[in-house]
Parts: C-alpha cells; structure tokens; sequence
C-alpha cells in the first residue's frame, strides 16, 4: 500500500491531489514531503469571498505541517495560485482546504495538537511532537476560536459567577460557568471583577438569553450583585455554599494566624502550629491521624478552636429544607457569633446577615442546583492556570481556560487522527 492512498483514505480534497512522495535528504530529522497539485482544469478560490475565479499566477512552494508517523515529519508540499477575483476586483491567494488563513500547519495537525493540549501541557505537547511551543499555543488558539463561533447558545437557565487570583498579586479574572444539569461549561472569561467586567458579560450574552435565565448563583462580591440585579433581576440569585464557606474559612485563617503570634509572644507551648488544614478542612475529609490531633486541639479554649466550632455549625444551615427554618437557624447562628468576640467571625456574621434574602434564596433554588459544580470548576480553573504552560499573557490564560473547561465543539472530520 502507497503512502498516498492511505492520505487519501484519511484526508481527500475535491480539488487537489497527492502527486510525489519523497524523503527528504538533506533534513536532520526523518522527513517526508507530499506534494499536492490543483486537480487537472480546476479553478482557483479566492480566499478573500469564496468565488472561484481565473488563475493568475503561481507564488513559490510553501510547505504546510502534517500529523507526523512513525518520528517522521510529514510536510505537504504546495505552490499556491493567484486568483484574479472579478468579486473582488483584485489578485488574491487562493483558498487551500487543508489549512486556516496564513498559518504553517495543516488544520489536520493543529487539531491533533489541540486535542493533545487538553491531556498534557502545551510545554509538553510540544516535546512529545518535537515542535515549539508557539506551534502548540496557535493550534489550540485556533481550536477555541472555532469553537467558540460554533458553540450552541440555547436553553442556558443556570449559570454561576466565580473569580480567580491569577498572577502573583491582587489581579483577579471573572469565570461565568453554565451550571444546569444537562450541561456544564465555562461560558465567558473576563479581567478584573469589577462592574465593568461582568457588564462585558450580558454584553456578550445577550439581552433576551438574559431575561430567560433562572438561577444565578455568585459571591457576596457587591460589584457582581449590582450587576446581577440590574442584567438578571428575573433570576433567582443564589449566594453559592462554596463562596460562602470560602468566607468563614477565610476567616479562621484570620484568626488562627493571629492568635499563633500572640502564643508564640507569650511564650506558650505551640499549639497551634501545623494546625491549618484541620481547622479549614471538612471533619469527614480528614485522616486518622489528623483526626486525632484535631480532636486534642478542641480541648483548648482558643478563639480558633471556637472560630472552627462556628463554622461546623454552619454546616448545619445547608441541610434545611424550608428557607423559614433556614433563617431562623441563620439569625441565631448570627446572635451567637456576634457575641463571640472574635473580630473576624463577627465580620463574617455581619455580611451574611446583610445578604439574609439572598441566602435564603439557596432553599428556593434547592435541588436544581448543585453546590459542587462551582467548587469543582473553580479548583479546575485555578490548575489550569497554575499549571507550567509558559503563559504570561492574559490572552494566553483565557485561551487554555477556555481550552479546558469550555466544553467546545470540534469540526465532525472523517478520520480521527488519534
Ligand atoms: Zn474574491
């Protein structure tokens, strides 16, 4: 069997055909190179408006990257024609089925790079393939923004409003995930949380999606509130357990930190060192012997043994089934805290007491929305962003989230190339 007829089992074009198949010498790695004419009396597209028109002229080879086979590099091998387009008035390059605008890697290829980047690194898809790292960025680049053209926008009711730190510093980027049941998506990305920022939001989304949506669930973040009011007013606005938790956790922290120096000021033995994770971490999610180190530390009076004891009671909030009950149990939580004494808490206490509806609104939402989705995407977002892709743009960012977690849809090809 000839190299050709498999390309033409996995890959055929109307217009063109594979001519010669060579191995090319003077190359340091193994390379093959196919080269492809325009099939005999076919006319040029003009890559300008998809007319067919009369060839001008033809502009020297140029040499396109295909998947490679067996650590051989394979390059399609191509002299591109010149239409003179009566549409256009003008001489323009025609259009080539295997490859997008000016770029040097065949479609074929740039998708199989692309899939590969959503498994490994873009550093490290670029060393199992012995390419660059440019190479992997513009393929997956190219992926997204297909995909993002070709997304289906219907029946969106459900979607949450998350933020992540990104770079070292106090710069933040807004995640908006589609959260129903039937399908779980980042949906749009944007810098900063400012106001401005989801504004760019419904901008983008649209006025009458908008207007159908059912259920928002975000932070206390007051710009995003504003902003929700204004844009989804017909929405039911949920403050999500996940942020909620975040706060109080936050707050622990706070107050676990500060009382350790005041310990180790006072020359106390140290009992609170190494004790983060079990006072931030779920009791169930411990370890035996975590488990018991946290059960000796509840022995002591200290403000972030009783910080902790609040937030465990908390807990509790989330499994009522009725927001009347829900509430009564968030004012008494509330009074209770308050009197604590812990500065902290107490600020925690204040700012969800302020946002009592919207808290509540968690009962009124209960059983369509799940509380992981968002959790489950945020530790994903902040991976992907964390992870060694080499990225120091925004852009670069928003392409490998989007890449990742944006559940985009790929072109239907007829041969999958792995
Ligand atoms: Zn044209």
């Amino acid at each position: 069997m000839h190299l050709k007829t498999i390309l033409n089992r996995v890959l055929k074009f109307k217009s063109f055909v594979y001519k010669s198949i060579r191995w090319v010498e003077e190359t340091q790695e193994p390379t093959i190179e196919v080269e492809i004419i325009p099939r005999l009396n076919s006319r040029p597209v003009c890559s300008k408006c998809g007319l067919r028109g009369p060839g001008y002229d033809r502009l020297k080879p140029r040499r396109f990257e295909f998947v490679p086979m067996w650590g051989i590099k394979i390059f399609f091998l191509y002299a591109p024609r010149r239409v003179d387009c009566p549409r256009c008035d003008a001489v323009k390059v025609e259009r080539l089925p295997w490859v997008t605008g000016k770029h040097r890697l065949t479609d074929t290829y740039a998708w199989f790079l692309a899939r590969w980047a959503k498994r490994l690194s873009w550093k490290e898809v670029a060393e199992v393939f012995c390419t660059s790292w440019d190479h992997v960025f513009h393929s997956v680049e190219m992926a997204v923004q297909w995909g993002r053209k070709h997304m289906e926008m219907s029946n969106i009711e459900a979607i949450g409003i998350d933020e992540i730190q990104w770079h070292r510093g106090h710069k933040y980027l807004t995640l908006v995930y589609q959260i129903d049941a039937h399908c779980k998506r980042l949906l749009w990305i944007g810098k900063k949380r400012k106001v401005k920022t989801l504004l760019g939001f419904f901008r983008w989304f649209g006025k009458e999606r908008s207007h159908s949506l059912r259920f928002i669930c975000s932070d206390m973040w007051k710009p995003y509130l504003k902003v929700i009011a204004k844009k989804a007013g017909d929405a039911i606005h949920v403050l999500d357990r996940f942020h909620i938790m975040a706060h109080l956790n936050k707050a622990i922290d706070e107050v676990r930190a500060t009382e350790v120096r005041e310990l180790k000021a006072k020359g106390y033995e140290p009992v609170l060192t190494k004790t983060r994770w079990l006072l931030l971490k779920r009791p169930e999610n411990l370890s035996k012997k975590q488990a018991v180190k946290l059960a000796d530390l509840l022995r002591y009076n200290l403000r972030a043994v009783r910080s902790y004891l609040l937030k465990e009671d908390f807990q509790f909030f989330w499994t009522y089934k009725s927001p009347y009950w829900a509430g009564r149990f968030l004012d008494k939580w509330c009074t209770k805290t308050m009197r604590s004494k812990i500065e902290p808490m107490k600020k925690t206490a204040r700012m969800l007491r302020k946002h009592r509806q919207l808290l509540l609104n968690w009962f009124r939402a209960k059983g369509q929305l799940s509380s992981g989705v968002v959790e489950g995407f945020n530790n994903k977002a902040k991976l992907t962003t964390r992870k060694a892709y080499g990225f120091r743009t925004y852009h670069a960012a928003e392409i490998a989230l989007y890449h990742t977690l944006g559940a985009l849809p790929e072109p239907k090809n007829t041969h999958k190339f792995f």
